[in-house]
């Protein structure tokens, strides 16, 4: 009991506004103090956007991840933006997803828990307050929750919060449409187009991929299997950096646990703080001061929650974020998205994961191989190699597998569209086609091609 005594006195003293009494970084300060006020009282009346039993669902998947049992693949966007709330946009994202998950089914036999970066990616946190453009300091892009883009727009905007709201709603209104009306049917027949990969060996490896899950399906078909209504749909959630606290603040909400619930710290209600904005949030790199907002306000939502972890974080540092966060060392609760860049995930991950596993927490282990890779061309265009992002993805599975643990999950920057801001692949695309159609607003994405292409080069790790 002497450590539930701990979280008990611990949750006692949290509520959804004890964060306002820590210092916060990436603050915003809006100058019209009224209408910041009216934008917060507007999303606090707003319905939930996801519900306890969803989110419940969710971190019961995320204990089999920490377990072993299965895989995490998310992704999405760097800086989702207000106007890629569009159909063609969410469907390309939802079908890029699904197939890189059968493919990543069949490499890891595991099941395949998709979360997509997507329906709330809105906020940036920013090493600078402001930036150079066309030879004018401004103040810099953080995101469409908080200013726009336009230059004439950098001023924060206490309604992008409520704006922020809507498109996250239309977002997930039509996921959720669109999920139930068969865009993820495993009867439909998939474009893989491989074409593009000219390495005969290499394309050979991915049409039998390919050919190995159709023969899959086709197999269920013949035996009537494929009448399962799993077959039909799949689970999709939600997810994005919990950085602007004012607007997670007003969305989480006390809700009545699901039946069958039972959370780590218990209530007399019955109820428990939801975060609603969306299934899955996480902690950023540049927010994670133990003392701080952001991991004050994190340490008590009922969501299960990621943390991003770079070459800065100490061992000891780590452990005792977890304490924090997850006093009662609930399994799965914690979701570790390590992003080194692939020439320090050798030196860093090995002590990462003996520190956490001499702490007692069990943790899912994601890898994040974009924000540690990321680079400049003699031009100054911010890219990836993609041949850094599989080096760093590998080095994880392998230094997992030396330590006795595993891989529980990669996050990535994507997109479903045919962009050019990753260099390498088997698109091989160089510095100079950078140009073509460079169209991110923040970090380089991987496009559709590049990420289908590293889903079938992990699967094939974990087969050889
Ligand atoms: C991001 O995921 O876009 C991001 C800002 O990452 P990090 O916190 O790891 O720098
Ligand atoms: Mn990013």
């Amino acid at each position: 009991m002497a450590s539930n005594g701990n979280a008990d006195a611990q949750s006692s003293t949290w509520t959804p506004s004890s964060w306002q009494s820590k210092p916060i970084k990436q603050v915003v300060a809006y100058d019209d103090q009224e209408k910041a006020s009216a934008a917060l009282k507007k999303l606090s009346g707003l319905p939930p956007m996801v519900t306890p039993a969803e989110i419940v669902k969710l971190k019961s998947s995320l204990r089999d991840a920490a377990l072993g049992d299965a895989f995490l693949l998310q992704g999405g966007d760097c800086a989702e933006l207000f106007s890629y709330c569009a159909d063609d946009a969410i469907d390309s994202k939802i079908k890029l997803l699904l197939q890189m998950s059968l493919v990543l089914i069949w490499g890891s036999n595991k099941r395949v828990i998709r979360i997509a970066r997507m329906a709330g990616q809105y906020a940036k946190p920013r090493s600078s307050p402001t930036e150079n453009v066309n030879g004018q300091e401004i103040p810099s892009f953080r995101g469409d929750i908080l200013n726009g883009f336009d230059p004439a727009e950098r001023k924060p905007d206490p309604w992008r919060l409520v704006e922020a709201y809507w498109h996250s709603a239309a977002t997930l209104n039509y996921m959720r449409a669109q999920l139930s009306s068969g865009i993820a049917d495993l009867h439909n027949p998939m474009d893989w187009g491989l074409g593009h990969v000219k390495d005969k060996e290499l394309q050979s490896n991915y049409q039998n991929i390919v050919h190995s899950i159709s023969e899959s399906l086709r197999f269920m078909r013949t035996i009537g299997a494929d009448t399962a209504s799993q077959l039909h749909t799949v689970d999709l959630f939600t997810s994005h950096e919990g950085l602007v606290l004012d607007y997670e603040h007003c969305l989480t909400r006390r809700l009545k646990h699901p039946a069958g619930y039972q959370p780590a710290i218990h209530s007399a209600d019955g109820k428990g703080w939801y975060n609603t904005s969306a299934h899955f949030l996480w902690i950023g790199d540049r927010t994670r001061q133990l003392d701080g907002a952001h991991v004050e306000y994190f340490r008590g939502i009922e969501n299960p929650i990621g943390i991003k972890i770079g070459p800065s974080m100490q061992c000891d540092e780590l452990v005792r974020l977890l304490d924090i966060v997850n006093p009662t060392k609930e399994v799965g609760k914690v979701t570790l998205i390590t992003r080194y860049g692939a020439e320090k995930v050798e030196s860093m991950l090995g002590a990462h994961i003996e520190a956490v596993k001499g702490s007692g927490h069990v943790v899912v282990w994601q890898c994040d191989p974009m924000h540690g890779n990321t680079r400049s061309t003699a031009s100054g265009i911010k890219t990836r190699e993609f041949s850094s992002i599989f080096s760093e993805l590998s080095s994880a599975l392998k230094i997992h597998k030396q330590h006795g643990s595993f891989l529980g999950g990669m996050h990535l920057e994507l997109t479903g569209e045919a962009v050019t801001e990753c260099t390498g692949g088997s698109v091989e695309l160089g510095d100079e086609d950078l140009s073509l159609n460079y169209t991110s607003y923040c970090d380089p994405r991987l496009n559709e091609k590049q990420a289908l292409e590293l889903a079938f080069l992990v699967a094939g790790h974990y087969r050889n």
